[in-house]
């Protein structure tokens, strides 16, 4: 269900704008003209996601819809005309998301970029490190307001502990005074265990001179924030680090991942692979890697096109996903695909396979007015003893021997002749 957006805004131009952002990003919008209608939305029990909320409006101008939507428990990120350092200081004395000074057309992308955190930062977890509870408090307050999952620590010996039981945390913000184990300690620690591409950590430090910044730099920190800071800087250092590891997240789905199908790649197949193949020799799990490639599949390319073409390789991927939810698929390249599953044994194994080469085979692609059917064959190696590298090319030999025989069939490594 889309989650609820409240704007405030006086101006119906701006309102409209606002609107036409939320609705973008999923949110179903209603907007308020002035306080006399937040309040009697409020006061009917309606209930939000998040709120935007102009500074001015006619019956309040000075920024009493605020309170007023604050009061309520809805988020509110504020969007103000005036800029003057007693308005600004105002607004950061309220636990308001954000403000944006309603300056120019960049305003509205960056409340666009603010929403869209909120929304998606409930999925973020920060671990929140210090053994000053008031301090601690404050930082994690700060966080709860934009939305993120928070845990926290009160030593770093703690913080590993509690590291070591969510694995949805994406970042560390530490103290680094603290007894037992102290925030450079911690980074240090953390270092050992987690990588830069996956955990960020964020030093905070009291002392004057700078020292401790560099120390954290030094030991694998990859921000610091110098007591005291400001929300307004606090918030610019956390949003950067999380949308770094999410450009990170992002580029290394990419790399891993084959953009026709949606189907994890060769890279990642063959990585995968090394990792679990001996995981089941050890552990003496039934398991097979087969090979599958679209029979005749140039003669599809010639009738129908190249496009059609592609529209059969997505339906491929499709059947294979629908039939194997479990098993690693991935498309290698060209039309030829991999599948890495355990199962009961060879038996229910091989049963898998052939219920989808026939499955596909009965089945009919209606395509601009045409009906396209094909078949696949398919190689397979059950519970190869050797390197993945091996088995590929022996359930590549499977695979041209099933060709051979005729196609539309499964061949088993080793049994084919
Ligand atoms: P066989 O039964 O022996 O496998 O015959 P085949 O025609 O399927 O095999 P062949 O290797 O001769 O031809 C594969 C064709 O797949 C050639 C190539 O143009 C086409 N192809 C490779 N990648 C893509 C793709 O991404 N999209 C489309 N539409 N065609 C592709
Ligand atoms: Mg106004
Ligand atoms: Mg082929
Ligand atoms: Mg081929």
């Amino acid at each position: 269900m889309a989650e609820r957006l409240l704007v405030v805004e006086d101006s119906k131009a701006i309102a409209k704008v606002i609107e036409q952002l939320g609705k973008a990003l999923g949110f179903e919008v209603t907007v308020a003209y002035n306080l006399a209608e937040v309040e009697s939305l409020l006061q009917g029990g309606a209930s939000f996601f998040a709120a935007t909320i102009d500074y001015a409006l006619p019956d309040a101008p000075n920024g009493e819809a605020i309170e007023c939507v604050l009061s309520h428990g809805i988020p509110g990120v504020v969007m103000t005309g005036k800029m003057d350092e007693k308005t600004r200081q105002k607004i950061l004395s309220l636990p308001v998301v954000d403000y944006i000074p309603k300056e120019n057309s960049q305003a509205f992308l960056y409340l666009k970029r603010i929403l869209h955190w909120q929304l998606i930062n409930s999925d973020n977890g920060v671990l929140v490190v210090d053994d000053s509870s008031a301090a601690r408090n404050h930082v994690v307050e700060l966080l709860k307001r934009r939305n993120f999952k928070v845990f926290s620590a009160n030593d770093g010996v703690r913080a590993l502990e509690v590291l070591e039981q969510h694995s949805n945390i994406k970042m560390v913000i530490t103290d680094m005074e603290m007894p037992n184990m102290d925030g450079i300690e911690l980074t240090n620690e953390i270092r050992k265990r987690y990588n830069r591409d996956k955990l960020a950590v964020i030093g905070i430090s009291g002392a004057e001179n700078g020292v401790h910044s560099a120390r954290f730099i030094k030991n694998g920190a990859d921000d610091f924030l110098r007591k005291p800071f400001c929300p307004e800087e606090f918030y610019c250092r956390v949003t950067q680090n999380i949308e770094n590891l999410s450009n990170i997240a992002q580029i290394q789905r990419a790399a891993n991942t084959d953009y026709l199908t949606d189907l994890p790649n060769r890279r990642a197949f063959i990585q995968f692979g090394q990792k679990k193949i001996p995981e089941y020799i050890n552990a003496g799990t039934p398991y097979c890697l087969a090979m599958l490639d679209i029979d005749y599949f140039k003669k599809i390319n010639d009738n129908y096109g190249h496009e059609a073409g592609d529209n059969v390789l997505k339906v491929v991927a499709l059947y294979m996903r629908k039939h194997f939810s479990g098993a690693m698929l991935a498309r290698l390249g060209g039309e030829e695909f991999a599948i890495l599953m355990t199962g009961v044994d060879e038996d229910q194994l091989y049963g898998r396979l052939d219920d989808l080469r026939r499955d596909i085979s009965v089945s009919v692609i209606p395509y601009e007015g045409e009906q396209i059917s094909m078949t696949v064959s398919i190689g397979v190696v059950f519970n190869g003893k050797g390197a993945l590298a091996a088995q590929m090319n022996e359930a590549d030999q499977a695979l041209y021997s099933a060709k051979e025989n005729g196609r539309n069939q499964v061949s088993v490594s080793g049994q084919d002749d």
